[in-house]
Parts: structure tokens; C-alpha cells; sequence
């Protein structure tokens, strides 16, 4: 079947970006295979009929309604295995993060299918969709054909938001009574990443931090920096960083992050690859500071210094406070 099935996390009434960007994808792959593309949601009274209803303006024709915890892969794993037994979708696609590498991993072993994580591209071809992902180190591509039932996890923000006008979408109710294993866990709080609600988007000064800064903790020397500038500033990060978790997704800039013009955008360990540069070439003033004398981010800044960042940055926010003060 050409039905592509979705997973839509939701928070407190709001939907998660990264699944509206699956159902987005679904919707259009799923058209050039003759398809539909659907969602599954899962949770408790926030799941309103209007809000499941607003997937349709994603591309979304039905939405498959289940009571149960929001936020734990497990049960959504049995919501999704039901619902593609019912109905025979094709594939299952995923936004990405964590949860969809979990779900999309549960519902592989779960239905005996073919899996591929980290997927930059979705395309048809021959009436079938094949996942595309970049391995050694981005250096190639690998290509995944699917026998049976699909599963594609996207590459965090791979997928973008498209809202297509379309009405309001169907919803189903689906009745289950969870697998015993499904309700061991529970979820106890959710909270913040550190710099996960920062709008670098619309900031004046942009301090980026690369792998140069070593460690997650290395961000400190880019958060001084950025205080000290003060009013309209914020932290940047590159997608290395976010990937290794030293920095929130919301931070990241670049082909696959986002994309920002501020008056400064102040680079500190970053190398300057061309999927970084598609998303920051266009501030107004880029500084770059590199040990390496030939790091590509000097082909494009207005200023470039060589040397350790570990001793440039606290001296530039030592100097930036002294500027402000005098
Ligand atoms: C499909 C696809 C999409 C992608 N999307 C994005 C995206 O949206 N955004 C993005 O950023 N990347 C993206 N990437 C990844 C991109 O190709 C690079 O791997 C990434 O940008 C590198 O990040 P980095 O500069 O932090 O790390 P590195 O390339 O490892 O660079 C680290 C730099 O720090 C310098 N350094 C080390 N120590 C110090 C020190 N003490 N002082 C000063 N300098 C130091 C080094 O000389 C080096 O130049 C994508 C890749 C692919 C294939």
C-alpha cells in the first residue's frame, strides 16, 4: 500500500515542529506514489478533535486518535502497529529526535520491517519510496529500498514545514489496551534544555560555537560572550555540536538548522562547512576566530582570527564589559 503513516508529538496543545514536517514530507511522497499520508497521535484530553483536525492543513487526510501516556515510545509503538495491521500502510515515516528513533526502532523489530535513521532525503521512484542518508562522516550516500513495510526516521529539522490550505482531516479513535511492557513507564516531568526557547533568529549578535569549544561545558565561554554584549544577543551552534548534545536543536544553524542574518555573527571553533555557511552567509559582519589558519570559515568572514578560543573569548568578553562600562 502507498499509505505513508506519521507520528505527530504534541506538548500541551501545541504540535512538535519536526512531526508536522513529517506529515508535510509524508503528504507530498505519499502523492507522487498515489498515496495518503496519515498520523497517529497519542495522549490524554489536550488532543482536542480541532487540533488533530489541523494536521489536514499539513497534508494529513486521517488522524488515528489514541487515549494513552504522550511522550513515551512504547505506546505509541502499539498504536502504530495496530493501526498499520487495520490499514496496510506502506511506510512509517519520522521527524526525527529521540523518540522518533525510538518508536521507529520498536515498530521495525515490532513488525518485522526495514529501518533507516538520520535520512536526508525521501523521493519516489518506480511507484516506491527510498530513504536517503549520508554516512562515512557525510562524505557518501546510501541509498535504502524497502521490501514490505518501510521505515524512515528523518534527520532532525530534514523536513520542512509546508502548510498546504488543505481542510480539516479525519479523525478515527482507536481503541487498545496497551501491551503490559507498554505501561511499565511513566513519564515523572519534562523540562528545558539549556537555551532550548533562544530565538536566534531574530537576534542582532549571534555568538556560534563549533567543536572547537571541546565539551559541552565549552558553551560557557560563548555564553559570557554573549551576556556581555547584552541586549539583542543570543547563542548559535553548529549541527556537530547539537548532534553530540552539548547544545540544544534550537540553536543550530545551517542547511538542516536555521537561517539567520544578524549584524554579527561571531564564529568560535567552527570550521565553516558549505551546509553551515547556506545559513549564516548572509550576516551582516562574520567574525571567525580558528586555530587553523586555513579553516574554510575564513574564505568568507570579514575578520578572521587564528588562534585558541580557550584564550581569545574570555579575553573579548573581558573587553567587550570594559567597553560597555567606559
Ligand atoms: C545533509 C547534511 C546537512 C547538514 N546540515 C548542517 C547544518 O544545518 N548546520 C551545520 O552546522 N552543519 C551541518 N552539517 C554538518 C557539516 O557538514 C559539518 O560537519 C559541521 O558544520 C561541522 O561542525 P563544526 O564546524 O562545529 O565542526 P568541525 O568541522 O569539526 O570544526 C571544528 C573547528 O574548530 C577548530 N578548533 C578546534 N579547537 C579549537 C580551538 N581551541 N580554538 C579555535 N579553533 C579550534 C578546528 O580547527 C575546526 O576548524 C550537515 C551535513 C550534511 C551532510
Amino acid at each position: 500500500m502507498p499509505d505513508v503513516l506519521t507520528y505527530v508529538l504534541h506538548y500541551e496543545g501545541a504540535l512538535n515542529k519536526n512531526s508536522l514536517g513529517a506529515v508535510s514530507e509524508g503528504a507530498a511522497r505519499a502523492a507522487e506514489i498515489g498515496g495518503q499520508c496519515h498520523a497517529v497521535v497519542v495522549g490524554g484530553g489536550d488532543l482536542t478533535e480541532e487540533l488533530c483536525q489541523t494536521l489536514g492543513n499539513y497534508g494529513a487526510t486521517k488522524v488515528f486518535r489514541a487515549k494513552g501516556p504522550e511522550g513515551l515510545a512504547q505506546p505509541v509503538i502499539d498504536v502504530m502497529a495496530k493501526v498499520i495491521d487495520e490499514n496496510g500502510h506502506g511506510y512509517a515515516l519520522f521527524g526525527g529526535g529521540l523518540l522518533g528513533f525510538e518508536i521507529g526502532a520498536g515498530l521495525a523489530a515490532r513488525q518485522k520491517a526495514g529501518v533507516t535513521m538520520e535520512v536526508t532525503t525521501v523521493r519516489a521512484e518506480d511507484g516506491k519510496l527510498v530513504a536517503e542518508r549520508p554516512i562515512l562522516g557525510d562524505s557518501k550516500i546510501s541509498i535504502s529500498h524497502y521490501q514490505g513495510l518501510g521505515i524512515i526516521i528523518g534527520r532532525i529539522n530534514a523536513f520542512e514545514v509546508k502548510a498546504t490550505g488543505g481542510g480539516a482531516a479525519e479523525v478515527v479513535d482507536v481503541e487498545l489496551e496497551y501491551s503490559p511492557w507498554s505501561t511499565r513507564a511513566s513519564m515523572v516531568t519534562r523540562g528545558e534544555q539549556r537555551g532550548a526557547d533562544v530565538d536566534i533568529e531574530g537576534a542582532d549578535v549571534l555568538v556560534a560555537g563549533g567543536r572547537g569549544l571541546g565539551k559541552a561545558e565549552g558553551f560557557q565561554l560563548a555564553e559570557d560572550l554573549a551576556a556581555a554584549f547584552g541586549g539583542n544577543s543570543a547563542v548559535a551552534a553548529t549541527r556537530a555540536v547539537v548532534d553530540a548534545g552539548w547544545y540544544p536543536y534550537a540553536a543550530q544553524i545551517g542547511q538542516t538548522g536555521k537561517t539567520v542574518s544578524p549584524k554579527l555573527y561571531l564564529a568560535a571553533g567552527i570550521s565553516g562547512a558549505i551546509q553551515h555557511k547556506v545559513g549564516m552567509q548572509s550576516s551582516e559582519n562574520i567574525v571567525a576566530i580558528n586555530k587553523d589558519a586555513n579553516a574554510p570559515i575564513f574564505e568568507f568572514s570579514d575578520l578572521g582570527i587564528v588562534g585558541d578560543l580557550n584564550k581569545i573569548l574570555p579575553k573579548l568578553t573581558e573587553a567587550v564589559k570594559a567597553k560597555k562600562d567606559s
